[in-house]
């Protein structure tokens, strides 16, 4: 029997981290005799939540009795974490009392149940959700009464905490069947040293990033910023995102840091666009991620604290497009743009203002932009006429000859922008966001 278990909403602001929660309880089941089967996950879900903590992440995991290859998935205190590609299905010793007391007890030693916020869940299922559910949870607004149901129809074990919203990314984590995925690499800090600084070498993380191809966001090059480290108050010490589990060990050697207590590999939906749905915008609604494909309605503007709005229309409708400050240089990209571009964008909808948060635009096609260099010539008196007014043509001042607007001389303006795909820095990207590296490149 291989058991599915999912936690979420353990964290808060001030600490914690459901990642290390997950840690400690695998690494205390193992103890207890039982097996990992397949690599711990790590999923992310729909980022517009309001309630979201920061990354809205929940985690999940199977145990039984392991059959088939031995995978390397982490470490503590020196000691090798194995986990097995397969459990076995037959008349295995599995206690699911036991099972729970030791989550129950991490939950209650690690969770932060005391913030207002934190309203943890964990689901232990023989019998997974389908997939639908992960799709509803990464793209949607779900309801707790819901997920409830569909645990009750499955005959899940399940104990919400407080108002027990933690349930639904619980489950969502368990139903999500990967058809996209990478990896991340997480390794964490001793408990003396929680709040304090962290310890990394920048240099090794820029050469561990342009060793290791087939990981990204490391390093914002553009703002001169390490991103492998969280800001938070965390057990967290960084976290290496890639495509393959043994490239981020390889990667994680290269680091030079503080020491730490261990680390754990996950499989993550992080760096997929699993969150995205292609959308005409009169459908777009607040709190779901989107695609849209329209023509720039509006230049660009930039309004108080530096944020970038502009335009964008299709058939159906118009709405609101924009670069935050804190997508820094991304908002250079965006001033760019001029009525009649034609472009995808991608982002997460807020509802007040109603506006698309811009992750990404793939611009499809430029539109020229001419610009007067003279005005024409009249035919008779050989002298520049002169304007009447914006629209309304040109007249001779000797003659009265007259001559239309498009009969100036023009010159095409060299657009900064080219076709193709525009990104966040890694410091602005959001963990579903596929970036432009994982479009393109196939290792
Ligand atoms: P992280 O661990 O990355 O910091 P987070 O702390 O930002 O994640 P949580 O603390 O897990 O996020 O809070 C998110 C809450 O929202 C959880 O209770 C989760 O169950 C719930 N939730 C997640 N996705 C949805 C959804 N699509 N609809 C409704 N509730 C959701």
């Amino acid at each position: 029997m291989v058991l599915w278990i999912g936690i979420d909403d353990t964290d808060s602001k001030d600490g914690g981290c459901t990642t290390y929660l997950g840690y400690r309880t695998i690494c205390r089941l193992i103890k207890e005799g039982y097996d990992i089967i397949g690599y711990p996950r790590l999923v992310r879900l729909n980022p517009n939540i309001p309630w979201k903590t920061r990354g809205n992440g929940a985690i999940s995991f199977r145990i039984g009795r392991g059959r088939g290859k031995k995978l390397l998935v982490g470490e503590i205190e020196g000691i090798k974490i194995f986990s097995y590609s397969e459990g076995s299905e037959n008349g295995d010793r599995i206690d699911i009392s036991e099972i729970k007391t030791v989550i129950e007890d991490e939950i209650k030693t690690s969770a932060f149940l005391s913030d207002e916020n934190t309203n943890s869940g964990y689901v232990i299922a023989k019998k997974r959700p389908n997939r639908d559910v992960y799709e509803r949870c990464v793209k949607e607004v779900v309801s707790l009464d819901d997920i409830k149901d569909l645990l009750d129809k499955l005959e899940a074990e399940y104990k919400g905490y407080k108002n027990c919203r933690g349930l639904i990314g619980a489950t969502a984590a368990i139903s999500w069947e990967p058809v996209d995925r990478t990896f991340e690499l997480i390794t964490y800090r001793y408990k003396e040293r929680w709040g304090t600084k962290r310890e990394i070498d920048e240099s090794s993380v820029i050469e561990m990033d342009k060793t290791v191809d087939s990981t990204f966001d490391n390093y914002d090059y553009e703002n001169n910023k390490v991103m492998i480290a969280p800001n938070s108050p965390c057990p967290v010490l960084f976290g290496i995102r890639g495509e393959y589990p043994d490239d981020l060990i390889r990667a994680k050697e290269m680091v030079r840091s503080e020491e730490y207590m261990g680390w754990l590999l996950f499989e993550t939906n992080q760096g997929t666009d699993d969150h995205i749905r292609r959308r005409k915008i009169a459908e777009i609604k607040p709190y779901e991620s989107v695609v849209v494909e329209g023509v720039v309605e509006r230049e660009p503007y930039t309004i108080k604290g530096g944020h970038v709005i502009f335009r964008l229309k299709d058939e159906t409708s118009s709405i609101d497009c924009t670069a935050y400050e804190p997508t820094k240089n991304f908002r250079d990209v965006i001033k760019e743009l001029r009525v009649g571009d034609v472009l995808e964008v991608y982002g997460g909808v807020r509802e007040e203002p109603f506006t698309i948060n811009i992750e990404k635009i793939r611009i499809k096609r430029l539109v020229e932009i001419k610009e007067k260099i003279e005005n024409p010539l009249c035919d008779n008196c050989k002298v520049h006429m002169k304007s009447m007014g914006r629209g309304k043509g040109y007249r001779c001042r000797k003659c009265g000859a007259r001559k239309s607007e498009s009969e100036a001389k023009f010159q095409t303006i060299e657009r900064k922008l080219k076709e193709g795909f525009y990104e966040v820095p890694p410091c602005a990207r959001r963990h579903l966001s596929k970036p432009i590296k994982r479009i393109f490149i196939r290792f």
